[in-house]
This record gives structure tokens, sequence and C-alpha cells, in this order.
């Protein structure tokens, strides 16, 4: 396959992260031709100019709509806050684009909707920014629970929390308005939702309740403003096979930095991971001498693939940006028509259709069932 033509738009945050994987997948992977850097916007010029010399993009702009004329541009990454994603996204597909978007797809359901009948019209490639599915040891999890090795499952756990918005006087911007969402659910929950798809399947029913620490946060130019969405939300789940799922997300929990901690028990064993120490799970199985019985912990090393990849050591880790580097490979390989482990906007649907099936199941106090697509 030629070398993709790539457009970036945003650079901050997720901009940077995907930046960091298009320079460098095919110096990890050596089995893609290296991505050509064309063209990044901003939300001004300046700025726009700085990240391209930083980043290693050829052209910048002010103004997004340059690289859906861009003749020399094949994918484009959406990095924008979330109510961005859905007018860009469609934009770029209907100009003859691959798209690669950061989560969630889009504040309305009907947006994201939209977003996937552009892109079957469209017939490009469209995966969204789903990076934890990537870890190496999810994939081992996943080989663990066919191979049956904790019998079957019947209960998950997973939660997820950082403490980004612990602190009331964090000044109220975009996470907090009802435009880019519903908060815990969207910026969250989304992400426990990627795995649970990747290891057991979508969502199939839910109760949630929804929480908001502060009623309202300080503005930097001077008062007050209330906020618009829930940090906190706690959701009982029905998983498929009959499983029983608790997911809990809080952007507001003092201490937690990068928590994604899974919870997975069996009639045989039980398997922990938590993304704060993301290159190790734990693994118990009621196999061998009761006396002897109790958690291994296993840390990754080359033969948990695409490890081998990035370093040959064992142990020695990969961080948060490795996972991005590997939603890149698997986007190139979606784009070259091979197999690829990442989530589309068809499954993407489905994970916000769980999301605002949570919402409504706390608007309403009951639970609510997912339908399948
Ligand atoms: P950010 O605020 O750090 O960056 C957003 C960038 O977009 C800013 O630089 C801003 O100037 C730019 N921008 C805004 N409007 C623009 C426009 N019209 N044209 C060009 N640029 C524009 O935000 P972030 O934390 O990087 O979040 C961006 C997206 O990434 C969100 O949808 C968020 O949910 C997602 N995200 C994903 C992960 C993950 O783990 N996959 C982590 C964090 C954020």
């Amino acid at each position: 396959m030629k070398a993709l033509g790539i457009g970036l738009i945003g650079t901050g945050y997720m901009g940077k992260c995907h930046a960091l994987a298009w320079n460098n997948v095919s110096t990890v992977f050596g089995d893609v031709e290296r991505p050509r850097l064309v063209h990044l916007a901003e939300a001004n010029a300046g700025l726009a100019a700085s990240r391209a010399r930083e980043f290693g993009f050829a052209r910048s702009t002010a103004d997004w709509r340059d690289l859906l004329s861009d003749p020399e541009i094949d994918v484009v990454s959406v990095t924008t806050p979330n109510q961005f994603h859905a007018e860009m996204a469609i934009a770029a597909l209907e100009a003859g684009k691959h798209v690669w978007c950061e989560k969630p797809m889009a504040p309305a359901f009907a947006d994201a909707e939209r977003m996937l009948a552009a892109q079957r019209a469209s017939g490009k490639v469209a995966v969204m920014g789903y990076n934890y599915i990537q870890n190496p040891v999810m994939r081992h999890i996943r080989l663990l629970l066919d191979e049956g090795r904790i019998g079957t499952v019947n209960h998950v756990r997973i939660e997820m929390d950082e403490d980004f918005m612990a602190d009331p006087d964090v000044p109220f911007y975009w996470k907090s308005e009802a435009s880019s969402g519903y908060g815990a659910l969207d910026d969250f929950a989304v992400h426990p939702l990627s795995l649970l798809w990747s290891l057991f399947g979508h969502v199939e029913a839910v109760i949630a309740s929804l929480a908001k620490p502060y009623a309202e946060r300080p503005l930097k130019e001077g008062g007050r403003r209330a906020v618009e969405n829930h940090d906190i939300a706690s959701v009982l789940m029905r998983l498929p096979g009959g499983i029983s799922g608790v997911l809990m997300s809080n952007r507001s929990a003092w201490g937690r930095k990068g928590r994604i901690a899974l919870q997975i028990y069996g009639s045989k064993g039980s398997i922990l991971y938590d993304q704060e120490r993301m290159n190790e799970f734990q693994l118990y199985t009621t196999e061998g001498r009761a006396t002897e019985q109790g958690f291994s912990t296993v840390l990754t090393a080359p033969h948990h693939r695409p490890y081998d990849r990035f370093i040959p050591a064992p142990g020695h880790g990969l961080g948060f940006n490795d996972l991005k580097v590997i939603e890149c490979r698997e986007l190139i390989a979606a784009i070259a028509g091979m197999a690829s482990h990442s989530i589309d906007f068809n499954h993407g649907l489905r994970i916000e259709q769980s999301v605002h099936a949570m919402a409504r199941s706390f608007r309403e106090g009951r639970w609510v069932e997912i339908a399948s697509a």
C-alpha cells in the first residue's frame, strides 16, 4: 500500500498523541509505509504553524476545511472537542477521506447516526480512538477467556476514575458544558464500554445513577457558571451470556490518575487489571493444589504481542502513547482491507447507544434494554 497522506484537526492532548502515532507507526511496525504528514488545522493560524513545525507537518491552516480539498490527504485525524466531531468527520468522509475520530462520536445520538451513515455512503474506513482495547494485556485476557481458564464468567466490574475535575476550583471549561455530552458517560464510561465490547460484546441492559459533586465552577474571566453535566456515574448492567456487570466512573476522584480497574469473576478463577499498572495483570485459577492457590502477577513481555514490536526486553513496559501507535497500525490495516482490531463507526454507535440508554435510565429511574443493531 502506498504511503498515506495525513491531515490532523486539533493539536491539544489527543492531537499530539495522534501526531506521535503517525510519526512512529512505521518505525515500530516496519511493515507499513511511513505516512506523509501533510496538513494540520488548529483554531488559529499562529498556533497551527508552530504545531506543524513541532509535529512535522508540511502545511498548516486555521480553517480545517482546507484539509478536505487537499488532494494529498488520505486520512483525517479528528481530535477536537466532542461537539465538533460529527461535522468534521462527516465532511471528511464526504470529501473521500478515511477518518480516525476521537471518542465519543458525538454528544447527540442523531449526529452519531449521521456519522455512520456518512461512513457507509463513502465506503471509506472510519474508526474511533478507543486506545485501551489495544493494550497487549487486553488481548491476552481475551485469550484466557476464550480458553476457559477462569471457567464461565458470571460477574464483571469496571471502574474508570481520574481526578482532573476533583478540585471544586477547577475553572469551567468545555467538558462541563451540556453541548459536550453527559460528562462521566461520554467522557469516561465509553472507554470501559470499549473494553467490555472487546472482551464480552455489547451491553444488553442498564440502570444508572448520575451525580454532580459540584453544582457550579469558577469562570476564568471571573464569576461562576452552573455545571451542565455529571462527573460521576454508577451503572448496573446485563452483559451478553447473562453476565452481571457494574460500571462506575468518576472524573472527580482525588488520587486517581488514570484508573480503569477491571475485575472478571468466573466459575474457575478471576482476572484483575488496572490501567494505572497497564503492564501487568493478575490471574487466579482453581488449578493445582489449594494450598498454593493465590493471585499471580504477570508482567507483559514480547510474547504478549505486539509488545515485541516496541522493545525486546520483558517487563520494561509500554505506555499510553504506544497504545495509540498500535491503534494507528490497526487503522492502517483496515484501510488496506485487512483484519483490524478497532472500533469502527458501526460498533462506535453501539457504544453511544449504551451511553444514551444509561442517561435515559437515570432520567426515568428504571432499567433500559439496549436493542441490538
Ligand atoms: P484539547 O482541548 O486538549 O484539544 C483540542 C484542540 O482542538 C485544541 O487545541 C483546540 O484549539 C482545537 N480546536 C478546537 N476547535 C477547533 C477547530 N474548529 N479547528 C481546529 N482546531 C480546533 O482536548 P483533548 O483533551 O485533546 O480532547 C479532544 C478529544 O479527544 C475529545 O473528544 C476527547 O473526548 C478526546 N480524548 C480522548 C482520549 C483517549 O484516551 N482516547 C483522552 C483525552 C481526550
